[in-house]
This record gives structure tokens, sequence and C-alpha cells, in this order.
């Protein structure tokens, strides 16, 4: 290669590395990234990026909390193996494949605005793996069980944040748990999570514990306790939190 075109294809490389640089990532924080869908699973990636539901509950996320890393949440097909963060990658695979399952529930419960239940139960997830995604960010020793409930309970400390629309998302997420728990009522073993049943149970207390005069509908004697359960979940997220938190 002579000189000029020795030089020519230098600059050619310099600027692709520019470009490269100019879309790398921010280094710390929930970043999102979109994959290219599976043939059957289109329309679910557009559901999800047509109604922009992840993007805001990763700027709340980011605002709230200064993680010293990046996560990087994966909207992608996973081909049945389910959305979950992976915490050697540091990354929350959100999977398309799982609003075909999560659709079929909700219309199996009978809603009659599955759309906006689907969305809500989205930005629910969204809530517990980045729960996870924190537990480790924070290197809380918590078995796995324990992790698990633990997110369910970080969820339940950003949407009640949130006010009516954030309880609203946890009564639907509920309702899906309820009809996971009818159509399949054996419990599942190998499955790390609380059974469906209890964790319906767990975001009702925390709605109702919260903001027991806003929700007497919800009021029975065996959650005569949500409200201290909810002033624990609430006491024990924000202690933890603290060295991320933004002031
Ligand atoms: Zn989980």
């Amino acid at each position: 290669m002579n000189t000029t075109r020795r030089r020519a294809a230098c600059a050619a490389v310099l600027l692709l590395l520019a470009a490269g640089c100019g879309e790398q990532p921010p280094g710390r924080g929930f970043v999102l990234r979109y994959e290219e869908p599976a043939a059957g699973d289109r329309d679910d990636r557009r559901f999800l990026e047509d109604r922009a539901l992840a993007e805001p509950v990763l700027a709340e996320l980011n605002a709230y909390g200064d993680l010293p890393h990046r996560v990087t949440v994966v909207a992608r097909s996973c081909g049945g193996e389910g959305t979950g963060y992976d915490p050697g990658e540091r990354r929350i695979e959100l999977c398309y494949d799982d609003l075909a399952r999560e659709r079929e529930l909700i219309e199996r419960s009978g809603s009659p605005r599955p759309e906006e239940d689907l969305a809500e139960i989205v930005r629910e997830t969204i809530h517990h793996e980045a729960g996870h995604a924190l537990a480790d960010a924070l290197h809380l020793t918590l078995g796995d069980r324990a992790e698990e409930d633990a997110a369910d309970r970080f969820a339940q400390l950003m949407l009640l944040r949130g006010g009516p629309g954030g309880e609203h998302a946890l009564l639907t997420a509920a309702r899906s748990y309820d009809a996971e728990a009818a159509a399949d009522p054996g419990a599942d073993p190998a499955d790390e999570h609380a059974p469906p049943a209890a964790r319906a149970e767990s975001h009702r207390c925390a709605v109702y514990g919260a903001a027991p005069v806003r929700h007497p509908d919800l009021a029975t004697p065996a959650r005569a306790g949500c409200s201290a359960v909810w002033a624990r979940t609430r006491d024990t997220w924000t202690r933890d939190l603290d060295p991320l938190l933004r002031r």
C-alpha cells in the first residue's frame, strides 16, 4: 500500500472508530438496547418499543440511584428462557416472547383492557429485574428465594413512589399472578420465586399497607399487619439503597 492509500485507509479506520465511540453507551446506569426479534415475536417487540414501556422506567431508576456500573437491559427474543438478570454479564434480558404468555393469562382473566394491563405488567417486571441488579450492585447477600422476594418488594417501593399509577400496575400484576396460579396450581420446585398466589398477595398487601384509607376494598382481617409490612419494605430498601441514592 502506498503512503497516500495508507493515509486514506487510516483515516477511514479513525472515522469508523469515532463513529463507534459516538455510539458508546454510558458507562454506568441502566441502558436499554433492542435486539432484532425472531419472526414470531415482531408484534411483541413493536408493542414494547412503540409504547416506549422500558424507557421511562429506566430513566426514573437512573434519576433515583447512581449505579456504579452499567446494567444493559436487552430486549430480545429468548426462545422461552424467560426474562431475568444475569449477574455475570450485568444484563437484564427482557424477553419479547414472555409477552405472548402474559397476553394469554390476561385474556384468560377476562380483562376489559388487555393492552394496558400488559403494559403495566411489563413495568412491574422491569422493576423486579432492576431489584436483582441493585441487590447485586449493593452486594446484598440473600438466598435465592429471599432475593426474589426482595426484588418484588423493590418493585413495590418504586411503583408506590409513583402514586395511583404505580398502585394500579401492582394490582394488575397481582391479577396476572392469580391467573398464573389458576392456570398451573402445582408449585414448580425449580422456581426460585415465591408461588404466584403469594406474590399476588405481597403486592396487594403493599398497596393496601401503604394507603389503607384509599383502599377499603382491599381490607381483610389477614391484611391488618400490612402497614407494618409496607413500612419494613420501604425502610429496608431505602437503607440498603443509601450508598447509591442521588441526593
Ligand atoms: Zn426474579
